[in-house]
């Protein structure tokens, strides 16, 4: 069926015509060619039998005379036919009495009184008998008057062997089929050339109709006009013409159309180009303003920050020398407000970055619960200035992580936005910040943090203003409390940035609790493992929450304890358990009533039972109030109690004697005590050009002994810098003429000061410019306001250990970023180098974006195809880090797809960010 299908119209006419004459021939062939065989077979038969009979009569009297000449002349007549091989003549007993010819074969016949004739395959035998008749004559006279009945005397006297040959015969047949064939052939070939004229003629038309439709289809109409087919098939070629006229008119229709809607196209398309040239140029523009935004902030905070600097650097040295109470105040108030406002432009700066998008975390090893007793401790301060009673508590879900990777001053920030937010609306109770993992990723942990405070609690309906910009639930708390309404919007995207989510549920009068959650890295750094102390203590607590929270704590450590709340309370325990007691923990009150009734129980103590104690109170601002107890305790402990100072307290437990011992508690910082010494002698150049700041600086550092000189602008520090080897410079960035980076470059070049510390005083907080800094040749930087003890503590540092900051960098650049490999790569051809690293750190930040977004899509091959454009491009600029993760990613990639592949796609991502936020300090000879 199917092959029938593939032909064609001709073809199938040709078989209907051909097949059937074909057929017919055939057989006419067959019967003619076997009609003839079996007349020649029949002729050769017939011929040999009437010789056979004709011989044995003819040979009756020469046998019986024996009349060999005869028998001859017999045989010779018999031979002369043309089919005879051979004849011979048996006598009765069966031997050849005669012969003639060569038999075909000389095998015995059988020889009976029958005759026969049998075909071989190349001859026939034909035997007969012959008889011997005595009344010959009288019978052939009665066989034609049928008269006399004479009976007839036959005697059976010899046999007649005749053998014929068959060939001629063959041949004849040979020659006849021979015959057939060829007719059959001439006729067969007239008939193929028949049909195949009348099966062409058939199908032309049926062909041209058929390639008609075909360009038709293909839009050819003029060649399809021209078309002509045999004059019976008229009425089709008028259909067709008018077919072909009705689609060429459609086809010009439509064609006119196209042009019209790609005319539409092309024209939209040019309006787009030009919109998106626009839209380019306004997106530059808009980059641009808020690039100048940026750094109009970043020049505003540098402006307000440096006569801040001055403000607060004098307003410290001012209180020391003022003793009147009134003066003292005002002092204070000036300190606190100067500071406010500092806080104020911070945040304003971390919002404006915010909103540039321009905040970048950063990642380090931080202690967790460190740094939630540090927040604590800083903002217990204010507690003290506003007379507050608050129980502030860590609650840290036991055996979770302390060390973690991350931003460790953004969560700070986060904590102390919100803690000091709940200090703020928090008149007494206590403010519990709790700690606990939500999920225990492979590297990653998720953290969830609860601050619960019992203060006045946020309106139902205020609730959902508390994470827009500048929205304070009642501006009547800004007069109270002050505030400018962006700690809560600044809060909630430094927690996004960080993966997690933050919320908040109040109740107004009862108290608020804000929770948010963060994905931290764990560190690999070895928790601070304390053995357990295996102790008993008696705790004197009046707040029951703290007291349980101490309780818990002190168990965690393998401590027992016995909590108390009052004064019977705990002496009646003092009396029960003093010998095993091993110390008292003991919450004094600021009031002096307190204060007496704990001098006496701890003189009571001793004397009885030799009991040392432990006393918590509150914050060093008042710590004047304690000066009593300072030679009555083992230790004395500023609340919030830092578990870390506990467990030293508790493992150092000594008895003192009330009346012998001074003072073990050191409140005071130390540093600031000793660094006169090692400072001593040092030659320091400051450059700023403001006077003021100069002044306070030598304010600061003439009393320690060090050699001070000033310089107003980066010319004269680099005249001086040229006279005078210095040990250490502190250098303003921002000057007129020539700024501090390029004072830096000059001081550099001179062989004195090739490795001298040039440490920035910079009011700038933008990562961009302190990466600017540093690769200008500075090892390190100070924030404005400068702090006395930081600064202090900064010479020292530096003059200790000369390159700790700048070995750090290196270190950290060597990771990221080899110059040498960039450099070798292009035969040392820095120019080229820099200009294939220039290429592809201006493309990272889209190319991060591109992978963000297909990671977000789960689009497998578009990312295989992004990150193996980066990893290519990674291997000849240098860049390290990103070749590696690059290459790790994309393995990844290909082996595993999306399986987990978060935490490379993570480090892939943060090695780009390493490498665009170090970009600037690499070492190019060429800028
Ligand atoms: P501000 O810097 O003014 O405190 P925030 O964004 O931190 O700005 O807070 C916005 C407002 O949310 C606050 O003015 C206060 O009305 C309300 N608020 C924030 N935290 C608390 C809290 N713990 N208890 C009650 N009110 C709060």
């Amino acid at each position: 069926m199917k092959r029938v299908a593939q032909l064609s119209i001709d073809n199938k006419l040709f078989w209907a015509l051909f097949t059937p004459v074909f057929l017919v021939s055939l057989l006419s062939a067959f019967f003619l060619l076997s009609s003839r065989f079996n007349d020649l077979n029949k002729h050769l038969l017939e011929r040999t039998e009437d010789i056979t009979k004709l011989v044995a009569t003819t040979s009756e009297y020469a046998i019986i005379f024996s009349d060999q000449n005869m028998m001859l002349s017999i045989l010779q007549n018999a031979l002369n036919n043309q089919d005879i091989n051979s004849v011979q003549i048996f006598n009765h007993e069966k031997v050849i009495i005669a012969e003639l010819g060569n038999p075909s074969d000389n095998d015995q016949p059988s020889l009976t009184e029958q005759s026969y004739i049998i075909e071989h395959d190349t001859h026939l035998d034909s035997v007969r008998p012959i008889y011997y008749t005595n009344n010959r004559l009288d019978e052939a006279f009665n066989t034609q008057t049928r008269l006399l009945d004479t009976p007839v005397q036959k005697d059976l006297i010899g046999w007649v062997k005749i053998d014929a040959s068959t060939s001629v015969r063959q041949v004849e047949k040979y020659q006849y089929a021979s015959l057939v064939l060829f007719i059959l052939t001439i006729y067969n070939i007239i008939i193929i050339w028949g049909a195949l004229r009348i099966s062409q003629n058939l199908a032309l038309p049926i062909n041209k109709v058929s390639s008609s439709l075909n360009k038709l289809v293909m839009g050819q109409f003029s060649s399809v006009k021209l078309t002509r087919l045999p004059t019976e098939y008229s009425s089709i070629q008028a259909d067709l013409l008018d077919l072909t006229e009705r689609l060429e008119k459609h086809h010009e229709e439509l064609t006119a159309g196209i042009e019209e809607s790609t005319e539409d196209m092309r024209r939209s398309m040019d309006s787009m180009e030009e919109k998106g040239a626009q839209l380019l140029i306004a997106n530059r523009e808009a980059m641009e303003s808020n690039r100048l935004k940026s750094q109009f902030l970043a020049n505003i905070s540098h402006e307000v920050r440096t006569p801040l600097n001055a403000i607060l650097g004098y307003t410290k040295t001012l209180k020391k020398g003022i003793t009147d109470p009134q003066n003292q105040l005002y002092i204070e108030t000036i300190q606190q407000s100067t500071n406010n406002l500092l806080a104020i432009i911070g945040d304003i700066l971390d919002f404006s970055k915010i909103e540039a998008g321009k905040l970048s975390l950063e990642n380090g090893h931080f202690n967790l619960k460190k740094l939630v007793d540090e927040v604590y401790q800083t903002l217990s301060i204010n507690l003290l200035s506003n007379n507050k009673d608050i129980d502030l508590i860590p609650d840290f879900q036991t055996d979770m992580p302390e060390w973690f990777i991350g931003d460790s001053t953004r969560v700070r920030q986060i904590l102390n936005n919100l803690i000091g937010n709940a200090i703020k609306f928090t008149h007494q109770g206590s403010i519990r910040t709790k700690v606990s993992v939500i999920a225990n990723g492979d590297k990653k942990i998720n953290l969830s943090f609860q601050i619960i405070d019992t203060g006045i609690g946020i309106p139902e309906d205020k609730i959902d203003r508390l994470f827009k910009p500048f929205s304070q639930v009642d501006t009547s708390t800004t007069r109270q409390f002050g505030g400018t309404g962006l700690g809560l919007v600044i809060t909630k995207k430094l927690v996004e940035q960080m993966n997690g989510t933050i919320d908040v549920s109040s109740t107004s009068g009862v108290g608020s609790t804000f929770r948010f959650t963060l994905t931290l890295k764990v560190s690999n750094k070895q928790q601070n493992q304390y053995a357990p102390l295996e102790k008993h203590v008696v705790l004197l607590e009046p707040s029951a929450a703290y007291r349980s929270y101490i309780d818990n704590y002190l168990q965690s450590i393998g401590v027992t304890c016995t909590p108390c709340s009052d004064l019977e309370q705990i002496i009646s325990t003092i009396h029960k358990q003093h010998e095993k007691i091993d110390s008292i923990l003991l919450s004094v009150m600021p009031d002096k009533q307190s204060i007496q009734e704990a001098r006496e129980l701890i003189s009571y103590a001793y004397e009885q039972y030799q009991l040392p104690f432990i006393i918590m109170i509150q914050p060093s601002g008042q710590a004047s109030h304690y000066d009593a107890l300072k030679n009555l305790s083992s230790d004395i402990l500023l609340k919030p109690i830092s578990q870390d100072r506990l467990y030293n307290a508790l493992e150092n437990i000594h008895s003192t004697s009330p009346e012998l011992v001074s003072s073990p508690a050191e409140i005071s910082t130390e540093a600031t005590q000793s660094s006169p010494n090692r400072l001593q002698g040092l030659k320091i150049l400051a450059v700023d050009d403001s006077p003021i700041n100069l002044q306070l600086l030598g304010h600061w550092l003439t009393p320690k002994n060090i050699e001070f000189s000033l310089a107003y602008s980066g010319k004269q520090a680099i005249e001086m810098a040229t006279q005078e080897a210095y040990d250490l410079i502190f250098m303003d960035i921002q000057m007129p003429e020539m700024d501090g980076m390029e004072t830096t470059k000059h001081i550099r070049a001179l062989p004195s000061h090739k490795d001298t510390p040039i440490i920035a005083l910079t009011a700038h907080a933008l990562n961009s410019e302190q990466q600017q800094i540093l690769s200008s040749g500075m090892n390190d930087y100070l924030t404005k306001p400068i702090d006395e003890d930081i600064l202090l503590n900064t010479i020292e540092t530096w003059h200790k250990n000369p390159s700790s900051l700048q070995d750090q960098i290196d270190q950290k650049m060597v990771d990221i970023f080899d110059l040498e490999k960039a450099l070798a790569i292009v035969d040392g051809k820095e120019e080229i180098a820099k200009e294939m690293f220039d290429m592809l750190a201006n493309s990272l930040d889209s190319e991060k974006k591109l992978i963000q977004h297909h990671l977000e899509n789960h689009d497998t091959e578009k990312l295989i195809e992004v990150v193996h454009r980066i990893h290519g491009a990674s291997k000849y600029t240098g860049t390290v880090s990103i070749a590696r993760h690059a290459g790790f990613l994309e393995t990844h990639l290909k082996e595993l797809g999306l399986e987990d592949v978060e935490g490379v796609a993570e480090d892939f991502i943060e090695s780009i960010e390493d490498l665009l936020s170090h970009r600037e300090l690499i070492p190019w000879t060429l800028k």
